[in-house]
């Protein structure tokens, strides 16, 4: 089954046409800046040479059907009609607690997602528009929501109800929800895969580390904590953003500084991090190469990013009373020797160790473990797409009755 995977963000449309079988991406791109007068078409159809236009791209309509013309074009095309377009799938951030599963859209579907606006209001808006588009350019062929909430609903009560008046809960949804799903999900099936036993079976800790980052606790094949909650602010330290601090610091900030919930909001989201701390960049790479240059702010960043995901093993480990893998995936994790090594020092007492010489590589797989340890440390490079085209094709499939 060839799925056309979409990714709808506030002014960009990421496409991949991926051959769910070989698992072949056929052909995949980016637009920039739709709306604009000068948007941006990055398109490659592999081994094809990238292509870049420069060219008004109005709306998402006007997106999709420059996506659609490309994918069928006579010369770089990599199919000859849209009819070979099986199924659409969609990534969809926020799926609030009415989806657990990918789902077949349907105007109900779309309705809820509407609804839950108000849990992601720059992502979902957004998303629907990218859906609304392709359902305009090809309104005979399925397609499927992929949220990336929805991995994380099995997350047991106890993990999701924040510690304040159960009202908010109740009446306000505020709630642990978790981000990054599908990747979590993607990099623990591949980590089952390598060792050779059902997840099932199986205690993963998953380090997504990239501009933005999590951590997900999987017991057994279910999510059971998540180190993002209600939004993607907390946890750990990221590129930009604060992750866990003290909300007596946002109270001190209101109080003391007068700050308005804005600019706490840019504080918090945009000037903290790797970037607050270092005050050189958000991007590890350069931190990183600061530290090695002995820039003191920039070796403590590094610090601080790899305390709290030791932390968040040592509490998860806990939680799921073992771990048998630890998986590194993302930007950071899938490129970052340094920072793996970091995080995985003094883990012998529970089992986990890594090898230095493993270890030296960028973004492919590798079982980085020393070899006299019991739990296996993996880097597994995440494919959401993938990840969002197989979901695609299992949802289609079922209704197809395959
Ligand atoms: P996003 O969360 O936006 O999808 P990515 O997962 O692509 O981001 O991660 C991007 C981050 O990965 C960059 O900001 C950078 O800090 C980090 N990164 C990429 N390559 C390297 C590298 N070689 N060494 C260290 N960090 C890297």
């Amino acid at each position: 089954m060839k799925v056309l995977v979409l990714n709808s963000g506030s002014s960009s449309i990421k496409f991949q046409l991926i051959n769910v079988e070989t698992e072949l991406v056929l052909a995949k791109g980016l637009i920039e800046r739709v709306g604009f007068e000068d948007s941006i078409f990055n398109y490659q159809a592999p081994p094809q040479p990238k292509s870049k236009q420069i060219l008004p791209v109005k709306d998402y309509r006007e997106g999709i059907d420059l996506i659609t013309n490309a994918l069928t074009d006579s010369e770089r095309g990599v199919i000859s009609d849209m009819a070979e377009i099986q199924a659409v799938g969609h990534r969809i951030v926020h799926g609030g607690e009415d989806f657990s599963d990918s789902v077949l859209i349907t105007d109900e579907v779309i309705g809820v997602v509407e609804r839950n606006i108000e849990l992601a209001p720059l992502h979902n808006p957004p998303n629907l528009l990218g859906i609304k588009a392709a359902r305009e350019v090809l309104p005979e062929v399925p397609m499927v929501g992929v949220f990336d909430t929805a991995f994380h609903q099995s997350i047991p009560e106890k993990a999701y109800v924040y510690p304040i008046p159960y009202s908010y809960y109740e009446e306000k949804r505020i709630r642990r929800f978790g981000f990054h799903g599908t990747s979590h999900h993607y990099v623990a099936l591949k980590a089952a895969e390598y060792v050779k036993k059902p997840v099932e079976d199986l205690k993963i800790i998953t380090l997504h580390l990239g501009n933005g980052c999590s951590i997900t606790a999987i017991d057994r094949g279910k999510s059971v904590d998540t180190s993002l909650g209600y939004g993607t602010m907390c946890g750990m330290p990221m590129g930009t953003r604060a992750g866990d601090i003290d909300p007596a610091i946002v109270l001190y900030m209101m109080e003391k500084e007068r700050m308005e919930p804005k600019e706490i909001q840019q504080l918090i989201y945009k000037e903290s991090g790797m970037l607050g701390i270092s005050g050189i960049s958000s991007d590890m790479r350069e931190v990183e190469d600061k530290a090695i240059a002995g820039h003191a702010k920039a070796s403590l960043a590094l610090d601080i990013y790899a305390h709290y995901a030791k932390k968040f093993i040592g509490a998860y480990a806990a939680v799921m009373g073992g771990v048998d893998i630890i998986v590194f995936t993302a930007g950071v994790g899938e490129n970052s020797p340094i920072i793996r090594r970091m995080i995985c020092e003094n883990l012998e007492f529970l089992g986990a160790g890594i090898d230095a010489a493993a270890n030296e590589i960028r973004g492919e797989f590798r079982d980085i473990s020393s070899p006299e340890t019991r739990v296996k440390t993996l880097v597994v490079p995440t494919n959401e797409e993938l990840m969002i085209a197989k979901d695609t094709h299992r949802i289609v499939s079922e209704l197809n009755g395959k």
